[in-house]
């Protein structure tokens, strides 16, 4: 199967110990390493794909931990450079009652947010079939002149773009600013994956019904999927749109749930891209990518929640 470069950053969230508590109020925290992009790569290489992982961590012992953590999950780290000056980035993740998350980062600013046009390991990029980065990566320079050469480069190699905006609010100046830069390069992706929060955001309209999500539908897109939580799914081609119903799991926490659900769908595209014209393998690959999603949120934290594809045939299986 093709190679799926996933560029942006690689950082730790450091998670209380018990849930439901303020940062303030938390007994502990454990490292939980995260950065949307990196999950993705992992969650792409656990389901057996190839991946490799670009961008910038801090030439520390946690940034050297982070490295690692791709290599032993067989995810490929020629992209990945360290700056000797600055630190790897860290979150403070607070897990609500009800199981969602609120964040606080230290990024002042950290490795990730550093990486250069002239860094970029540009033969990676061009041999990669899928080229897949989310926001945080354009919020300041030089790392957004980076992304922006990075996308351009694999546009003119001929891979496949995706793009999972991962909306973090605090790390943008203001809300218009972040609504702006998100959609600046919305043009240029094949794949947009957004959730229903992140649609109600852009769209300036609480309701995730079709008529709001067309509104980010635009002719250079090969698939829109808006994820709905325990809801599962919807998609949009040129030709046809529905919805995908998720699985029933226990959730314990949703933490890498959509980067789980895009690992799922970009290794299955990568392997057999007629799924972007077929409706009926692409609501297969979304039943899948679903499962995939599912299982990621009944244990804490992203990475080692990840499923393996049997994990997620069974529980497809199972329902
Ligand atoms: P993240 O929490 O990683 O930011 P997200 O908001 O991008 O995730 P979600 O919509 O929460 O994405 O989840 C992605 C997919 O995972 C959903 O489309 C669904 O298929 C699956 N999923 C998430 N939560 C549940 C759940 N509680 N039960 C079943 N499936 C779920």
């Amino acid at each position: 199967a093709g190679l799926i470069v996933s560029f942006g950053e690689m950082l730790i969230d450091f998670v209380p110990t018990v849930s439901g508590v303020s940062l303030a109020e938390a007994p502990g925290f454990l490292k939980a390493p995260g950065g949307a992009p990196a999950n993705v790569a992992i969650a792409v290489a656990r389901l057996g794909g190839r991946c490799a992982f670009l961008g910038k961590l801090g030439d520390d012992e946690f940034g050297r931990m982070l490295a690692a953590i791709l290599k032993d999950n067989g995810v490929d780290d020629a992209g990945v450079s360290f700056d000797a000056g600055a630190r790897t980035a860290l979150a403070f993740v607070t897990l609500r009652a009800d199981g969602e998350r609120e964040f606080m980062f230290y990024r002042n600013p950290s490795a990730d947010m550093l990486l250069t046009e002239a860094e970029l390991n540009l033969d990676l990029i061009r041999r990669a079939a899928i080229f897949h980065y989310g926001s945080i990566s354009l919020i300041t320079e030089p790392c957004r002149s980076a992304h922006l050469k990075a996308m351009e480069a694999a546009k003119e190699a001929g891979a496949l773009l995706s793009y999972d905006p991962n909306l973090r609010l605090p790390l943008w100046p203001s809300a218009a600013e972040a609504r702006e830069q998100i959609l600046s390069i919305w043009d240029q992706a094949d794949i947009i994956k957004v959730s229903d929060v992140e649609l109600e955001f852009l769209t300036g309209t609480e309701s995730v019904e079709d008529e709001v999500a067309m509104r980010l539908w635009r002719p250079s897109l090969k698939l829109l999927l808006v994820t709905l939580g325990e809801k599962g799914c919807k998609y949009y081609t040129k030709d046809f749109h529905g919805s995908v119903k998720s699985y029933a799991v226990k959730q314990v926490d949703t933490t890498g749930a959509g980067d789980a659900f895009v690992g799922a769908l970009l290794g299955k595209i990568v392997e057999d891209q007629s799924a972007l014209q077929d409706e009926k393998k692409l609501r297969e690959l979304l039943r899948f990518a679903n499962a995939c999603g599912a299982i990621t949120t009944t244990k804490k934290g992203a990475i080692p929640s990840l499923p393996t594809a049997a994990e997620a045939m069974q529980l497809m299986g199972s329902a």
